[in-house]
């Protein structure tokens, strides 16, 4: 196979292009979205690769990590959705995959004309779709077990509903990862008018979504004066995102996780305490939707990747049994970064 997956999590297509990982003597990184458990050896391929991005993941790396470097470096390269490139004789194309602002399917076509992709994580469904013949697939929801009983509609209603109703009695603390909070927060848009509350970090990470539409209003740093005029009130919303310190007392406000992979499959929200909640917001496919995004691809051949958790094993079966294709988890070997 021309596809594979190292132990780092970097995914291979071809003998060019390394995604979201390091590979020694690979020239080229795609990397598809600013995920950490996506941006192993970064700094690595900083020195020795060309990193080919969207032009959100640009402004998200600028914004989230110690990358004040990368406006400067002439490696890293912006591409459009959508606009193929040529390079080390082989073409890539990005497309939209839907998990998260700058989040992109990848499809390189190799220069024997083979076309070899990665999913990325990836949300369902999807207007456009990479065509490939051989695939590397996130696998986080893919077990049959895990096919959701409800749209994530009702899981974003519910959420609003929550908030709603809880800060009327003190404050709300959010807590979620990259993406999946920004587009929660933009919800609350219509629906509230308190104010919402985030560390300097977050608020330049928020800043980055609106340049790109969300809707986020009534945001305040927590360095500003006003913040803490607010929280003396006691009603406001209080974000914390990847990184952010939580306080150690948090007796007074209602805690809302959003994360599916805690909640059941039958109810988007459950309730732990009178003040303690997790809704299931996603931005992963299911099981269902994982087949039907394979499908969507035409890939004769899948490698599911088993290095950032969820069901390679019970995926790969599935594709095996389900769509009769030739499937396999990744088995992850170890290469030595340097190549020595
Ligand atoms: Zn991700």
């Amino acid at each position: 196979m021309k596809i594979d997956v190292l132990g780092s999590g970097a995914v291979q297509l071809g003998r060019a292009v390394s995604c979201d990982g390091f590979i020694y003597g690979y020239p080229i990184r795609v990397q598809t979205h600013v995920h950490e458990d996506h941006m192993d050896g970064f700094d690595s391929s900083k020195g020795l690769q060309r990193i080919i991005v969207t032009r959100p993941t640009f402004d998200l790396l600028l914004a989230i990590r110690d990358n004040a470097d990368i406006p400067y470096r002439e490696n890293i390269e912006v591409v459009q959705l959508g606009s193929p490139i040529s390079i080390e004789n082989c073409q890539i194309i990005l497309l939209d995959n839907g998990h998260m602002l700058g989040s992109a399917q990848v499809q390189v076509t190799l220069s024997n004309g083979l076309r070899c992709g990665y999913s990325g994580d990836f949300a369902w469904p999807l207007e456009k779709v990479i065509k490939v013949d051989q695939l590397v697939l996130d696998s986080t929801y893919g077990s049959p077990e895990s096919i959701r009983k409800f749209t994530q509609e009702e899981a974003n209603n519910r959420f609003v509903d929550l908030v709603v109703n809880r800060v009327k009695a003190g404050p709300v603390f959010i807590s979620s990862h990259r993406g999946t909070l920004q587009r929660a927060i933009s919800c609350l848009d219509d629906a509230i008018k308190d104010p919402i509350i985030a560390s300097p970090r977050l608020c330049a990470e928020l800043e980055v979504y609106q340049q790109y539409g969300y809707t986020l209003t009534n945001i305040l740093s927590t360095n500003a004066k006003e913040a803490k005029h607010v929280i003396s009130e006691g009603r406001y919303i209080r974000l914390f995102g990847t990184g952010d310190r939580r306080p150690t007392d948090t007796s007074e406000a209602t805690s809302i996780t959003l994360n599916a992979y805690k909640s059941r499959l039958d109810d988007p929200a459950i309730e732990y305490s009178e003040k303690s909640f997790c809704v299931a917001l996603s931005d992963h496919a299911d099981y269902e939707e994982t087949l039907e995004y394979v499908r969507a691809t035409g890939a004769k051949k899948v490698m599911t990747d088993t290095t950032r958790g969820g069901h390679g094993v019970e995926l790969a079966q599935a594709l095996k049994r389900e769509l009769r294709i030739d499937a396999q988890p990744s088995n992850n070997r170890y290469v030595r970064e340097w190549g020595r």
